[in-house]
This record gives C-alpha cells, sequence and structure tokens, in this order.
C-alpha cells in the first residue's frame, strides 16, 4: 500500500512541536546541573581517596623536603556517630586548609605565614571548636586561646582568654611579632589586639547552636562534645619549622581556666633543630606533662625518630589517663599524626605525597 507525502506532514509537524522543546528543555537542565555535579563529583572523590588513604598510624618515613599536616580535634570519632553530610563537611573543610597550605608552601611562603592562613580557614569554620564554633564556658561565655611558634629562633606568641578577637591565632602572631611578651590574656589581650589592627567582633559572633547545646548537655552531665580543637605543624621550603594551634578550650570550663592549647611546650612548640608539634585533647595531661616540648626533647636528647617519640608520649599519657592527639613534621620533612582516642580530623601533604584527608583510626 502506498501511503502519501502529504499523509506525514502533519505529524512530522506535531513531533517537532514536541520534540524541539523538550531537547531545549533537557540543554538548560544539563547546564544547570553542570556545577552541582561536578560539587557533588569532587566531594565523592574525596571521600573515597581518604577511605583508601593509608592508615595514618602507619605511615612511613616520609623523607620531604617541605609539608604541612593540619589537626581540627581528637575524641570520639567513630564512623557510627558521625552522619554522611557532616562527615563531607568536615572532610571538604579539611581538605580546603590543606590545599590553602599546599599552595602557599608550593609557592615558597614562609612557615608562619602558612600557619597562620591555615588556621583562618579551620577558625572562620562552625565545624570546629576555635574561633567561630568555640565551645561555651559554663557562664555561656566563648574564651578562645591561641599560640603560635616560630623554630627558627624558639620566638612564640599567645592569648588566652580572648572573646572579641575574631581570628586569635592572627592575636597569638602579633603577640610574637610587635609585643615583647609570649602570652597575654583576657581584656589585655583583646585591647591590644585592637591596638595592632586585628578584626574585632561582637562576642556573638561565636554563638552556634550545637556548641550551646553541647553546654546545656554538659551541665546536665551527657554527651559532652570534647573534640574540635585546631593546630598546624609546617616545615617550608627554607627547611624553617613552625606550630600553631588555637581553640575554644573545654565545654563548661571554669574561674578562668586555660589549656594547653596557649602553652608553649604543651600545646605548641616548634625548634628547627627537632620538630613542630601541635596538640588536642584533655589540657590539664598536655601541661602537666609538657607533651610538646617533651616530643622534641626525646628528639634531641634520646636522639628519637619523631613517630617513635611522639607515639610513646602519646600512649604513656594515655596510661595516666590524659586522652588526646598530636600531629608532628620534623627538620627532615617526616610526619607524624598519634592520638589515643577513637579517632583525629587531620590531613597532610608533603612534596613526597598528595593531599589526604582522614578522621577515623582506619
Ligand atoms: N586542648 C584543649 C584544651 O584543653 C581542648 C582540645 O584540644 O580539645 O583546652
Amino acid at each position: 500500500m502506498k501511503i502519501e507525502k502529504k499523509h506525514f506532514k502533519p505529524y512530522i509537524f506535531i513531533l517537532l512541536f514536541l520534540l524541539v522543546p523538550l531537547l531545549f528543555f533537557q540543554v538548560v537542565k544539563k547546564i544547570l546541573n553542570k556545577d552541582k555535579y561536578e560539587e557533588t563529583r569532587v566531594i565523592s572523590q574525596l571521600v573515597e581517596d581518604a577511605e583508601n588513604t593509608i592508615p595514618a598510624n602507619n605511615i612511613e618515613a616520609n623523607t620531604a623536603s617541605f609539608g604541612i599536616v593540619i589537626h581540627g580535634g581528637a575524641g570520639n570519632i567513630v564512623k557510627d556517630n558521625i552522619p554522611q553530610e557532616l562527615e563531607v563537611a568536615f572532610k571538604t573543610k579539611l581538605f580546603e586548609a590543606i590545599q590553602t597550605g599546599k599552595s602557599m608552601l608550593d609557592n615558597g611562603d614562609s612557615a608562619i605565614y602558612i600557619i597562620e592562613a591555615v588556621i583562618h580557614i579551620l577558625e572562620d569554620s562552625p565545624l570546629f571548636n576555635a574561633g567561630k564554633g568555640a565551645v561555651f564556658t559554663h557562664d555561656g561565655k566563648n574564651e578562645l586561646d591561641a599560640s603560635i611558634m616560630d623554630g627558627r629562633n624558639k620566638n612564640a606568641g599567645a592569648v588566652s582568654g580572648v572573646t572579641i578577637i575574631k581570628n586569635p591565632i592572627s592575636a597569638a602572631l602579633a603577640v610574637m611579632q610587635k609585643s615583647e611578651h609570649v602570652l597575654l590574656s583576657g581584656s589585655g589581650a583583646n585591647k591590644f589586639a585592637k591596638s595592632v589592627g586585628l578584626e574585632m567582633v561582637n562576642p556573638n559572633y561565636f554563638y552556634t547552636e550545637k556548641r550551646w547545646n553541647n553546654l546545656q548537655n554538659a551541665i546536665k552531665r551527657q554527651n559532652e562534645s570534647k573534640h574540635g580543637t585546631v593546630g598546624c605543624v609546617v616545615l617550608d621550603k627554607n627547611g624553617n619549622l613552625a606550630a600553631g594551634t588555637s581553640t575554644g578550650g573545654m565545654t563548661n570550663k571554669k574561674y578562668g581556666r586555660i589549656g594547653d592549647s596557649p602553652i608553649i611546650g604543651a600545646g605548641t612548640f616548634a625548634d628547627n633543630n627537632t620538630c613542630a608539634i601541635s596538640s588536642t585533647g584533655h589540657g590539664e595531661y598536655f601541661i602537666r606533662y609538657s607533651v610538646a616540648y617533651d616530643i622534641s626533647a626525646r628528639m634531641k636528647y634520646k636522639n628519637q625518630e619523631l613517630k617513635t617519640a611522639a607515639s610513646s608520649v602519646i600512649s604513656e599519657l594515655k596510661e595516666v589517663g590524659g586522652s588526646g592527639g598530636v600531629i608532628g613534621i620534623d627538620k627532615n620533612g617526616n610526619i607524624c599524626m598519634e592520638f589515643n582516642t577513637k579517632g583525629m580530623f587531620r590531613a597532610y601533604y608533603t612534596n613526597k605525597c598528595e593531599p589526604k584527608v582522614l578522621m577515623y583510626k582506619d
């Protein structure tokens, strides 16, 4: 049977009428989704990479000529406690921080400024117990501590109990560079930071609902959250070591309590002859056992390697009841990330490896 050409015409017209808008709609959808897809792909890759990474405690001596290690606190960090979206959020922020450190290091920037820039990223994120997102004191306030040390000359600066300085690590750096002191506290430190032109904020800036609820739970003795301090250690291209640490301290702290984070030798230490260390954990123990300095001293006086010194200090600390961890890098670019808790937010990069982000014991 012969179908006449003219009978086709209306059907072709109807088909085109339906198909053209459909195609147009698909193209627009693809363009709009491209960014979203890219973002999801990058994050999934990140999570996958982190999961396939070498367990932190098995990292071989990784002699490198420059490198960086960061932490975002140690504690009861186990996969079952952390929803997938939160895990992705933590890893994404740690990745952003380590990437910033990587580009500054590759660029030849100096260790001390890399520490400041990287800690800013973590202080500005509400995910960590430092800067925005700091924990609350018993009286419902945020009192922040930070310290920084330059391994070239053992210069150091620190602030404790500050309440209106947006980035306490910059205040610590200013104390080191622009004052004749090492540690300034409370309202005096706030005043000093203002006088050197640092960004000041209303105390409400530090409020986050999660930390407020942590305080209410801690007061009721439930579910106290102890992790989230941030730290960074760097060996730069010129062979200089530096370390920095920033924290809100411990939830429910009272009477102007100060932990280890602003204490040189406990929370932070750097010496170009040995290593750079940043600590996190139950501060009272880290102060009593001079944890950061003890690791450096074991290297200096007992000729121990960084990993041996750090892992013995952290396991001895556990025996006396002190929970927490440290990150370190030595003058030869060997790194360590030791903790006696279930997990520690951490990331590292050296010129011998790609950036890696980790959270759990693995
Ligand atoms: N070490 C900090 C302090 O005791 C807290 C922490 O690292 O989680 O203040």
